[in-house]
């Protein structure tokens, strides 16, 4: 029996090793840092969301550009690789799309739908021409084994740069307006792309030329087919930086593990911002939401 060539081997038992948990920089670290008793709420206990909204919003946008890219590929269609997806287009992509998050539970009221809609046209419109044909790769994992966690991300977009074709942009696309540069979102942007752009150099051995996030909301309203201003933030590469955000997002997994250990989750210690309370279904009893000057009622007919 093959098995009795065995029977002396033995091996060490490592019965203290912890399992590292995967962090992601957007859905755990940058939301803890909003606002940890949501975060704890939703993200840890599971609790189900009633609005769907944000993320019926976030999914719908990145999924429908997702298919204009691969429409300019020739992924479904090898005959129209290389030409522009139409407003009609887009309209099915959105349809297709929307079907599966309605699937999923995820629905958006009319309002919310034809804003949606209405930006993603006009981002094909505006920037299709400029950037469809540089794009490398989209949805690109990206990850970093920390000592006690793996820290992990998803590029919306890997394209070669404008002015040097050996070298490559990373973009984020996000489904809000621009933060103003003294919203807690604003420097919180800058740590994620910063730490992006650190996970590209690991993976690929040279950093990123440029850190790009795209803020799509800037498009509601546009009436002409010039980017509006406010649309992009270009993030400087800095290596000091991204040691300060390295080291921020390690201080902050250690917060989280501690909050898990204990099962108590602390209040913010800066504002979330009123539209991350509006949308949080906690807001009825929410001494935090107080302590920011928030009052929410429940009012009865
Ligand atoms: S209402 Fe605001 S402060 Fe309270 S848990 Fe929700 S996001 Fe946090």
């Amino acid at each position: 029996m093959v098995w009795e060539h065995y029977r002396t081997l033995s091996l060490p038992f490592e019965s203290q090793a912890k399992p590292k948990r995967k962090y992601s920089i957007t859905a755990d670290i940058l939301s803890y840092q909003r606002c940890p008793i949501q975060y704890g709420a939703f993200s840890t206990r599971k609790y189900e969301p009633s609005l769907s909204l944000e993320l019926f919003y976030g999914d719908i946008i990145h999924q429908v550009l997702d298919q204009a890219h691969a429409h300019y590929n020739g992924k479904f269609d090898p005959s129209l690789r290389g030409t522009y997806p139409t407003d009609e287009d887009i309209e099915r992509y959105f349809d297709e799309v929307e079907n599966s998050l309605k699937a999923r539970g995820l629905r958006a009221t009319d309002k919310v739908r034809d804003k949606a809609l209405n930006i993603l046209k006009k981002f094909n419109e505006i920037e299709g021409p400029n950037l469809y044909n540089r794009i490398l790769d989209t949805e690109c994992k990206l990850q970093a084994d920390r000592a006690d966690y793996i820290l992990h991300g998803n590029v919306d977009v890997l394209a070669v740069s404008e002015d040097d074709e050996t070298e490559v942009e990373i973009w984020d696309y996000k489904g809000t307006d621009k933060p103003s540069i003294n919203q807690p979102e604003y420097k919180q942007y800058e740590f994620q792309m910063q730490v992006y752009a650190e996970l590209y150099r690991r993976k690929k051995g040279k950093p990123p030329k440029k850190a790009v996030l795209y803020f799509l909301n800037e498009l509601d309203h546009v009436e002409s087919n010039y980017r509006p201003q406010n649309a992009i933030m270009e993030v400087e590469l800095n290596p000091s930086e991204v040691e300060v955000a390295m080291s921020n997002f390690d201080k902050t997994v250690g917060e989280i593990e501690s909050c898990r250990d204990n099962n108590t989750w602390s209040y913010p210690e800066t504002d979330p911002s009123e539209k991350t309370c509006d949308a949080c279904d906690l807001r009825w009893n929410c001494q935090a939401a107080k302590n920011f000057g928030r009052n929410y009622r429940l009012i009865y007919p």
